[in-house]
């Protein structure tokens, strides 16, 4: 099939959350299994700063903005270590800046005029790239508008919902419609006018062809408004053109035994290199060198969604281990976090987003921490997982797909799950993990090995995406 893959983020060029590692993995499998797939994604600052090459695609191409023409240029490049195009649309005023979304902690004025632009340059420089896609793939929001503008003809869409928390709709004061080019009186825009505001991501959910989020728990979820507020009913109206489809890995670039940020490399096979990596994070983070110590690891948007305050609720009852945590975000938590690093020898926080420090927290730490709220898939605990670290995770979305502590559905056990959202929940699981480290080293061997051998290789789900794919192809049929 022909596949464009748009995304406002993609790995390497641009990330902020999970949806960036999705844009820039999902492809390489799909390639591998013979399909036609390009990526599409804005040409930021730090795709023109990057070390990878660049070239002209399209020279110059008008974009037909409401009532005036705009252009935009095309740029080229290939994902890493693949022969997967992925195309760079210009537009030196709405996205030569440093931010993806906005300055930190914010959001640009102009995102939907800048968002609006980037669907219709998609729409507008497939005719002299002389590629016509059978289907489009559109990811949050930020590509949302798509659906609408394609509505019901072809290219297909596919619209996944990466996160459908109130502060990731996209929403817009109505007035701003214009903006889009969209009239008012357009069956799908009433969809997508709700309450005085422009909701992107209902129009996602009315529009699409077909409609999938990123697993099994969560698609079950959004359907209820404790998760997805008003969207619910248009998440049920779709029944069953709602998938849930859980994100993988990719196993080239999160792999311990070749990672070069590491202190050490190490495998399934042999975890020596992980003691290395846990005695050299111990000292980056200026932490007492104890390998009998748990050191228990945090690497997250510092985010209400993510947990937080469950855990600076429960940080003063932590004892006897070590706490790392590397994420930005609410200053309020930064404050948190940044207090207790001053306060407490044990605690160590790196407010800042770094890729490397990352990956040497998933390698050095025994357990990894993720609380959430709420959770539509969460990356997180599956690389964790892939460098030997036990995720603590709560019940909830694709945590509660990819974690067990019981064992499942012939899943062996490869982490610690709570289910209550509560202080108490948290520190029950947390101690339960703890004891085990101190008082069984066997079994927690064991452990470490189920959870570097759970797989979460995207080859499953990419077989899934093709049958989402064929669904919309047949839709537009
Ligand atoms: P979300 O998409 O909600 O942020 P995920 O768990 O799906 O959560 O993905 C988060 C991704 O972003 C992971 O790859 C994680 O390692 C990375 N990440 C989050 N915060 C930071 C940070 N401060 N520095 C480096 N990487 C980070």
């Amino acid at each position: 099939m022909k596949i464009l893959f748009a995304s406002a983020e993609v790995v390497p060029f641009a990330k902020v959350g999970g949806l960036a590692d999705v844009a820039g993995s999902l492809p390489l499998a799909l390639a591998e299994r013979g399909h036609d797939v390009r990526v599409i994604m804005p040409k930021y600052l730090s795709v023109t700063q990057g070390d990878w090459p660049l070239w002209r695609a399209v020279p110059g191409c008008p974009v037909p903005m409401p009532g005036w023409t705009s252009g935009c240029a095309l740029d080229e490049s290939r994902l890493p270590g693949s022969e997967v195009p992925v195309y760079f649309v210009e537009h030196h005023d709405y996205f030569s800046r440093p931010g993806v979304y906005g300055p930190p902690g914010g959001a640009y004025e102009d995102n939907l005029e800048r968002l609006s632009f980037f669907c219709r340059a998609i729409l507008a420089v497939l005719t002299p790239l002389n590629w016509q896609p059978e289907v489009i793939h559109l990811n949050d929001w930020h590509t949302s508008l798509l659906a609408v503008y394609l509505e019901g003809g072809a290219p297909a869409t596919v619209f996944t919902v990466h996160n459908l928390g109130p502060a990731y709709q996209g929403t817009f004061p109505a007035e701003k419609l214009p903006v889009t080019g969209l009239q008012a009186d357009y069956p799908c825009t009433q969809a997508f006018v709700r309450g005085g505001q422009l909701n992107l991501a209902a129009a996602g959910l009315c529009c699409a062809d077909m409609v999938n989020t990123v697993s099994p728990t969560y698609a079950k979820e959004i359907a209820d408004p404790a998760f997805s507020g008003d969207l619910a009913p248009l998440v049920r109206r779709r029944g069953k053109e709602v998938w849930g489809i859980l994100n993988g890995l990719d196993y080239e670039v999160w792999n311990p035994a070749t990672d070069r940020a590491l202190a050490a490399n190490f495998s399934a096979d042999d975890l020596s290199g992980k003691a290395v990596c846990k005695a050299a994070l111990q000292r980056e983070a200026g932490l007492e060198e104890r390998p009998d110590v748990p050191l228990v690891g945090l690497v997250t948007r510092l985010d209400a969604q993510k947990g937080l305050d469950l855990v600076a609720a429960a940080l003063p009852q932590l004892r006897d281990l070590q706490i790392v945590v590397l994420g930005t975000g609410a200053p309020d938590l930064e404050a948190v976090f940044a207090a207790a690093a001053r306060q407490r020898p044990e605690v160590a926080a790196w407010l800042t987003f770094d890729e490397r420090l990352a990956r040497r927290i998933y390698a050095g730490c025994d357990l990894f921490l993720m609380p959430s709220r709420y959770e539509p898939c969460g990356l997180g605990q599956m690389i964790a997982m892939r460098y030997g670290t036990l995720p603590i995770v709560r019940a909830t979305g694709g945590l509660a797909d990819s974690v067990t502590e019981r064992g499942k559905r012939g899943q062996k056990q490869n982490g610690f799950v709570f289910s209550e959202y509560s202080v108490k929940a948290l520190l029950a699981a947390i101690h339960r993990a703890c004891d085990l480290y101190r008082r069984r080293p066997q079994r927690w061997a064991q452990i470490v090995s189920n959870a570097m051998h759970t797989d979460f290789t995207w080859d499953r789900s990419a077989a899934a995406y093709e049958r989402l794919y064929q669904a919309a192809v047949q839709k537009v049929r």
